[in-house]
């Protein structure tokens, strides 16, 4: 092939980087100039560029631009200064550009499947240039992080997400598929936006959103087989729940919002048992928010104390509240709550609001999932602090405008007593001449991980247990030192080290389940793990 296709084609592309060689036997001479650099230096002058940019949105498009360009270099950049290039590629930075998608948009990254292409499914993914897939990423824009319905343009979450699979778990670039299902929107913003780029018309729903989705779940499978996992991603809670039970028994589906949350909120929760002492049937939860992550975590939590106990779900669940919209969730609300809520609808008086819930059930664990900002008031904070010498409270609605509470809040309306995560970063905050960490509680630690654990033991389907078993996989990779400076998770620049043992984790316990199809088993799975991640580095072409 000539060399100016070469240069073009970000899977292929070094750009400076191409060697003498290279460029003579690829037809490269005088389509670059004359110097030959490292990647190393090519990161090094990448980074300068971005660091550049003040505003974030540009940061991200600077990204966007290189994963379009030059796909390794782009990697290598995100893994080797994960933490600085995670909130550009991901919360809070992609709920931004989801917002703005239609305005930035240059280039299609994953593949849009709108109700346009009804009936024709098998033949949009045959249009999609790589044969063998091994994750898709799927999302239908309805609640795109805490920002609501973005319609088509939540395009931008199913490829960050991608990103930090190959980034964080090592997952091939080409084995990713993201995928928006497009059947319109009810964002009116976004229906007169000139620049939109989805169906302008309101959703469908019932028949006709079930079988779009339908036709998509059994050609996914047609062309990519059994093991190929489905990921859903920001779908609204009406048809999330729905979709997970509808699939969970003919394919390999995982919904991140309600599983990877609870996930790695129970591992915090362990971490953080550390500090504050005790089991987890010991302690009190309260949840503002009882929709995917709300009620997921909560799932997850119950099963575990039942786990560990040896006592049944049901006296489980009943050191766990939540609150939505309407307050408490009480037994008297049963006849109007949504299933997924009604397990947690125990006998108690109605109560409104969220600072009555604290002070009726003086929790020791708050839990923001609500996508509300700024719901964790000074006074929620300082009565949660008034029950407890340590209250845990975790803000995890995304992105940082949403979130429940800041961190400064959370330490400075505790005196600095409060174990504090969020689910978009906060920088180190200082109080009383003190400085306070607190780690990122996001669903990015658990699903890389999860996903290759998934796909190293041939795993055909999900389940608690395996969720569980990541749970325990990084609440074990937090240090003492960690645990010291308040942080209930590792820092991510160790993430690729903590995917791998949670990928282990996961797959030994496929294997334990019968859920595994790679046979026989390998002897060492974290070594499996590692050695089966992508490496950013640059091959040699002959
Ligand atoms: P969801 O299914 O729509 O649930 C939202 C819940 O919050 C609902 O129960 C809703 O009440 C309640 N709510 C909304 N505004 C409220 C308010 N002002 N006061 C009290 N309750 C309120 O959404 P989700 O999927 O659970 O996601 C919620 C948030 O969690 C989003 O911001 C998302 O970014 C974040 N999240 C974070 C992570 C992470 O890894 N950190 C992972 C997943 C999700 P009703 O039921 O009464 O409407
Ligand atoms: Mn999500």
């Amino acid at each position: 092939a000539g060399g100016y296709p070469l240069l073009r084609d970000p899977r292929y592309n070094k750009g400076l980087s191409f060697n003498e060689k290279e460029r003579d036997g690829h037809f490269l001479r005088g389509l670059l100039p004359p110097v030959v650099i490292s990647q190393d230096l090519q990161v090094k002058k990448l980074m300068n560029n971005i660091r550049q940019y003040q505003v974030p949105l540009q940061r991200y498009m600077a990204m966007m631009d290189l994963q379009e360009r030059n796909e390794r270099l782009f990697y290598k950049l995100l893994i080797d200064y994960v933490e600085e290039l995670l909130p550009v590629v991901y919360t809070p930075t992609v709920g931004e550009a989801c917002q703005k998608y239609g305005s930035i948009f240059r280039q299609p990254q994953g593949l849009f499947i709108s109700l346009k292409e009804k009936g024709r499914i098998l033949e949009v993914l045959k249009n999609w240039p790589e044969k063998k897939i091994q994750v898709i990423v799927v999302t239908d824009g309805e609640r795109i992080l805490g920002l609501g319905d973005l319609g088509c343009q939540g395009m931008g979450i199913p490829v960050g997400k991608l990103s930090l699979y190959t980034a964080l778990g090592g997952i091939r670039p080409s084995e990713c598929l993201p995928v928006t299902i497009d059947v319109g929107t009810n964002n009116e913003q976004l229906l007169n936006d000139e620049f939109y780029i989805g169906l302008r018309r309101k959703r469908a729903t019932g028949k006709e959103y079930a079988e779009l989705m339908d036709e998509f779940m059994s050609a996914v499978k047609q062309i990519y087989g059994e093991k190929v996992i489905i990921q859903f991603e920001d779908f609204a809670n009406h048809n999330a729940f729905d979709l997970l039970a509808k699939y969970g028994s003919t394919h390999l589906v995982f919904n991140d919002d309600i599983q990877g949350t609870a996930s790695v909120v129970l591992a915090g929760l362990m971490a953080a048992l550390k500090l504050v002492g005790g089991t987890l049937a010991d302690h009190s939860f309260l949840f503002l928010g009882a929709g995917e992550a709300g009620t997921g975590i909560a799932d997850l939590i119950a099963l575990q104390i039942s786990k560990e106990n040896g006592v049944p779900l049901e006296e489980a669940r009943r050191k766990i509240w939540l609150v939505d919209s309407k307050g408490l969730i009480v037994r008297s609300r049963i006849d109007s709550l949504q299933h997924f809520k009604r397990p947690w609808a125990h006998e108690h008086k109605p109560v409104n609001n969220l600072l009555d819930a604290v002070k009726v059930i003086k929790p020791t664990v708050l839990i923001g999932s609500s996508g509300a900002g700024r719901t964790f008031t000074k006074e929620v904070v300082q009565a949660m602090a008034s029950y407890n010498e340590k209250p845990v409270i975790l803000a995890l609605s995304n992105p940082t405008s949403q979130s429940e509470c800041t961190a400064e809040e959370a330490y400075m309306w505790s005196e600095g007593r409060a174990i504090f995560a969020s689910g978009s970063p906060f920088a180190p905050v200082e109080f009383n001449e003190k400085l306070y960490a607190s780690g990122q509680s996001n669903n990015a630690y658990i699903f890389p991980g999860f996903g290759l654990g998934l796909l190293i033991s041939g795993a055909i389907r999900v389940h608690d247990d395996l969720l569980l078993a990541a749970s325990e996989a990084l609440a074990a990779q937090v240090s003492q030192e960690n645990l010291e400076k308040g942080l209930l998770y590792p820092p991510f620049a160790n993430i690729r080290k903590i995917s791998a043992q949670i990928a282990a984790k996961v797959a030994a316990k496929a294997y334990e389940l019968g859920l595994a199809t790679r046979l026989p088993q390998p002897q060492n799975l974290v070594e499996c793990a590692e050695s089966s991640m992508y490496s950013p580095r640059y091959h040699n072409y002959r």
